[in-house]
Parts: structure tokens; C-alpha cells; sequence
């Protein structure tokens, strides 16, 4: 179970957060929606570790999250990134050693052949097993979403993020990524929370949405600012490939 309790971030002395609390059990799907420069992206960090709030803490199984990103909570981001030069195995292998570099100080080490058979399992589970040897640039942009996906599982993370993750896609191409995400969150088992613009992604995907209030600053007051508001609604699970 994940439990943020009294959570506040601020910046440069101005709240972006305030008072977030929230219970969610495991293996939810929390869609979150609110107004550009709510604090969505900042929420999200914040999960991942990249940020420590201001106030209060987030726990996890009832223990303080760890104050660095660990490999159980993956992220995907809207604008992937994957390096160029190297096929779509080899950039998930990367990403994978990328994971273990501190351990093993090498990477490409002499695990690379072993490391492809279970990469090949991943590539057969989002869809990418044809494109195992092609380049970033030659994937279309379903390909390279479901890539930037694919980078983030390499870990088999328990908590997965996902900061607008089909913004850019073409409304069919967004489909087959819905279909493809709701069998992941159910094949692997993890909790999700997922950052969305569009409100009728949040109700289809979601067993929990989350919706973030902007704090008005009063210039006359600026102490007396709204609290962000964060609402649960319980959502019916979601009808697997209904369409
Ligand atoms: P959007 O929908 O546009 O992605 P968001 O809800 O994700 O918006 P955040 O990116 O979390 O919003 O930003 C919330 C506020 O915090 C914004 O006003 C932003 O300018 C500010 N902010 C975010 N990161 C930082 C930072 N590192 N330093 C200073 N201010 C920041
Ligand atoms: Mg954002």
C-alpha cells in the first residue's frame, strides 16, 4: 500500500502541493487529471524519488520511501528517449545495465547473450518482438511509445508512472496503447498512476482518479491560499477490451 500523508511542495517559497493525503492499495490504477502547472509531474517525481516533498511523507508498505530512485518504481515520460544509434534490443539491454552499472561497474559485460532471451520476452509482451533490430528512427510512434514502455519494465517495477504518456499518439494508435497498458497493469501485477489531459482516457483506464485543484495564490492574502484538493472516486474496474 502506498500512503502519502500531509505531502506539501514548495518552490522558491511558493506551494505547489499542499496537503495531499491519499491511501492507495496495491495494484490500483490512479489516473490524474488538473490543470497544467497543478503539480502533476512534480506529484509523480515525488513518487519516484527525484524529489523530496517539502513537508510531510509518502510511504510504501509502511516504510518511508527511499530517498533515491530504486528500480521497483519505473517511469515513463511522453517524450521518450533511447539512443539513436543502438537497436530497440540493444537500447533495452542498456537500459537494463544502466539499472545494475553500480553494481557491476561495466556495461555490455559478458551477460549480453543471456541478457537477450529474456529481453526477447519483453519485446514479445509490448508488442516489439518484430522490431527487435531495428533503429529508434525506423519505429513509428506507437513503435517508440511502446519502446520508452518497455525501457521502464526492463526492471519489472512494482509501481509504474506514467506522466502523459499518449499525448502525442494518433486517437486509433492511442486504443491499441490502452489495450496494451491494461495488459501489463494486469499481467505484471503492478500499481499504476498515470498523468492524463484527456478525461475519458482517465474514467476508462482508472480504478481511481485523482483530481489535482490548483492553489490560487491571493496576492491580498498570500497566506490564505486553497488547499489542492485531491478527490478519490472509486471507478468500476475497467471493462478489458471493451472498445
Ligand atoms: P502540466 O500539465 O503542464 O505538465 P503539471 O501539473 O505537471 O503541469 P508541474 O510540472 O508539476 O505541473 O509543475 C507545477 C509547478 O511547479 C509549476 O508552476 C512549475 O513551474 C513549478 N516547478 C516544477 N518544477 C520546478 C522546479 N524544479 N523548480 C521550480 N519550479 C518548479
Ligand atoms: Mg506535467
Amino acid at each position: 500500500k502506498l500512503s502519502v500523508q500531509g505531502v506539501a511542495k514548495y518552490y522558491d517559497g511558493l506551494p505547489v502541493l499542499e496537503r495531499v493525503n491519499l491511501d492507495v492499495e496495491k495494484g490500483a490504477f490512479c489516473t490524474i487529471v488538473g490543470a497544467s502547472g497543478c503539480g502533476k509531474s512534480t506529484f509523480l517525481r515525488m513518487l519516484l524519488s527525484q524529489e523530496r516533498p517539502t513537508r510531510g511523507e509518502i510511504f510504501l508498505d509502511g516504510i518511508a520511501l527511499p530517498e533515491e530512485p530504486t528500480p521497483d518504481r519505473g517511469i515513463v515520460f511522453q517524450k521518450y528517449s533511447v539512443f539513436p544509434h543502438l537497436s530497440v534490443a540493444e537500447n533495452l539491454i542498456l537500459a537494463r545495465e544502466l539499472e545494475e552499472a553500480p553494481l557491476t561497474g561495466k556495461l555490455f559485460g559478458s551477460s549480453r547473450r543471456s541478457a537477450f532471451s529474456d529481453i526477447g520476452d519483453l519485446l514479445e509482451q509490448i508488442g516489439l518482438s518484430g522490431a527487435a533490430n531495428k533503429y529508434p528512427a525506423q519505429l513509428s510512434g506507437g513503435m517508440q511509445q511502446r519502446l520508452a514502455i518497455a525501457q521502464s519494465l526492463v526492471k519489472r517495477p512494482s509501481i509504474l508512472l506514467l506522466d502523459e504518456p499518449f499525448g502525442a499518439l494518433d486517437p486509433g494508435i492511442r486504443l491499441d496503447m490502452h489495450e496494451l497498458l491494461l495488459g501489463l497493469w494486469k499481467d505484471l501485477d503492478m500499481t499504476i498512476f498515470m498523468v492524463t489531459h484527456d478525461i475519458h482516457e482517465a474514467f476508462k483506464l482508472g480504478t481511481r482518479l485523482l483530481v489535482f485543484d490548483k492553489i490560487r495564490h491571493d496576492p491580498q492574502a498570500p497566506e490564505a491560499f486553497g488547499a489542492t484538493i485531491t478527490y478519490d472516486l472509486p471507478l468500476s474496474a475497467p471493462e478489458f477490451g471493451a472498445e
